[in-house]
């Protein structure tokens, strides 16, 4: 039977930080049934539960840096072995780097699945800087924000570019209602 249930959709969402991938995230989890998997929410519940992987990865990610391809593979091997990823998911802040994107695919390959397609939420540099101003968290500072905009540009930028070669990128303008942009989005999906 061909259903809702049935329906299964493997996705990246890409895009700087302030973009909306996050809320984006969470609108097209429930759209389309599948679970958002935000390695930086598990990452900042590590933290929070002081977890042996929450005491390892606490510095890096209060500077603003990434946090190791290696962790990050098991953190997401893990994560995508659960139950709920089976008929698919939508991965939000990984991967972020070229060798993170290709332990995706190795990941993906292993269960005989594939990325069917990476969202990229394009929003203009100006918007993203006031955003970034608006949303600061108490204990970001300045120049942590602006390093997280750096490593942004420096290390996960160029997974536009591989993306794109490989036919999967779907740019997405992310400069519109939160509203718009979840259907125009979902219907790029489905599509
Ligand atoms: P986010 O909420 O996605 O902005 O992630 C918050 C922080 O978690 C980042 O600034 C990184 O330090 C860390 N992080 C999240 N996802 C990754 C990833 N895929 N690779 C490395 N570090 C990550």
């Amino acid at each position: 039977m061909v259903g809702a249930l049935d329906h299964q959709i493997r996705a990246v969402l890409l895009g700087a930080p302030g973009c909306g991938k996050g809320t984006q995230a969470q609108r097209l989890a429930a759209a389309l049934g599948v679970p958002a998997i935000s390695t930086g929410e598990m990452l900042r519940d590590a933290v929070a539960r002081k977890s042996p992987l929450g005491e390892q990865v606490e510095h890096v990610m209060a500077s603003g840096r990434l946090v190791d391809d290696g962790l990050m593979a098991e953190v997401v091997s893990e994560r995508l072995d659960r139950p709920d990823a089976r008929r698919g998911f939508l991965l939000d802040g990984y991967p972020r780097t070229l060798p993170q994107a290709e332990t995706l695919d190795r990941l993906l390959a292993r269960r005989g699945e594939r990325l069917e397609a990476v969202v990229y939420l394009d929003v203009p540099e100006e918007v993203l800087v006031r955003r970034a101003a608006e949303r600061r968290r108490a204990d970001d500072r300045e120049e942590v924000v602006r390093e997280r905009l750096e490593v942004y540009r420096r290390q996960t930028e160029p997974l536009v570019a591989h993306y794109r070669e490989r036919g999967l990128l779907r740019p997405i303008d992310g400069d519109r209602p939160v509203g718009e942009i979840t259907a125009d989005i979902v219907a790029t999906l489905r599509g």
